[in-house]
């Protein structure tokens, strides 16, 4: 029987379609000391990981009967993907199965930047009961997402989610991607009907000067950052920005200069410079919305992911 070691976990959908068959799954954690003479000695031949075990070419090396390392999510930085392929290694992972989890957290902290709730959480618990009608008027100057524009920045697996649900909400939405010049988008309603959209996206400029949001769907891009100061002054006074791609692509001591100066008049955060030990500054910032990178961090998505692998790995042995 193969064995399979899930050191980082997965999903019981993934274990159960493997179980299916025939492949013995174990999600034991090994710590990472532990990991080469752990896979030797139980013989295992498919390492699946997600952010938090390291495969370098050490254990490559030293664990030569390994066929397979997949990888849950996307990010493959902690697996020296080309060594393990050059010794003739399959390296998997599953990029398309967190896209829509990651596109319904930008949404959620759209709203919540929009009606103020970040900030409505965490003073009515401090002084709701006896600051009521201050609190109300503070967040009395809310904002409809529909018919306001969404700056797309990335048209890929998760800007194209992300536009699918602007349009839903009645939406305007603005492109850019450096490498795609048009799209088909399908939305699929709940009664099976389906609309097509032929998306053309546009120059960055225009995206960001006629944007109320801008949310980012980029990879990561040398470490340095995307949206400066230089691209905050080109956005709409008031405007909000989103990111939930890489910690980094927005330069956060811009990005706070301009909330202190109301350029931007709020931000919603799911990635950080530092992570995990992101900036206080940042995280006592009153006019961003935080989560502490959870995009892929959803039952269903987790339960893709686990499904998507065990599809794979099948698939590679014939099964
Ligand atoms: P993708 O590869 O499907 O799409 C990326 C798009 O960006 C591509 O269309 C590409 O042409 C475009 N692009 C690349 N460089 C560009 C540039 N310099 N300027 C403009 N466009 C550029 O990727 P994806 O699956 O949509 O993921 C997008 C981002 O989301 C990635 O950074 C990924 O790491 C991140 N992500 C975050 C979470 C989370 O938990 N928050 C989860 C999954 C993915």
């Amino acid at each position: 029987m193969t064995k399979i070691l899930a050191n980082d976990g997965i999903s019981q959908s993934g274990i159960d379609a493997l179980n299916a068959k025939g492949f013995s799954v174990s999600t034991k954690k090994v710590t990472q000391d532990n990991l080469i003479n752990t896979i030797n000695k139980e013989n295992y031949e498919v390492l699946l990981v997600r952010s938090a075990t390291i495969v370098r070419k050490d254990l490559i090396d030293a664990c030569p009967q390994l066929k397979i390392i997949g990888r849950g999510g996307v990010g493959m930085d902690n697996i020296d993907v080309e060594y393990a392929e050059k010794k003739g290694i399959y390296v998997i992972n599953t990029p398309a199965a967190s896209s829509n989890s990651v596109a319904e957290l930008v949404f959620a902290h759209l709203f919540s930047m929009v009606r103020f709730l970040f900030d409505s959480n965490r003073k009515m618990p401090l002084s709701g009961d006896s600051d009521f009608k201050s609190l109300k008027k503070s967040y009395a100057q809310g904002k409809e997402l529909k018919g306001k524009t969404l700056g797309i920045i990335g048209f890929g697996r998760i800007g194209e989610e992300v536009a699918k649900k602007a349009i839903g909400l009645g939406m305007k939405i603005n492109i850019y991607d450096k490498h795609i010049k048009e799209k088909n988008i399908t939305l699929k309603f709940f009664n099976d009907e389906e609309k097509v959209f032929n998306i053309k996206t546009e120059k960055l400029e225009h995206v960001l000067k006629e944007s109320d949001f801008i949310t980012l769907h980029i990879p990561k891009i040398n470490n340095t950052a995307f949206i400066n100061a230089e691209e905050i002054g080109l956005m709409k006074t008031g405007a909000g920005i989103i990111n939930t791609s890489r910690g980094g692509l927005v330069d956060e001591t811009a990005l706070m200069f301009a909330l202190d100066k109301q350029k931007i008049a709020y931000a919603g955060l799911d990635v950080f410079d530092n992570e995990p030990t992101p900036s206080i500054h940042i995280c006592m910032h009153n006019a961003i919305s935080l989560t502490p990178h959870i995009g892929a961090a959803t039952l269903e998505a987790q339960s893709r992911i686990g499904t998507e692998l065990a599809d794979q790995i099948t698939k590679i042995y014939n099964k």
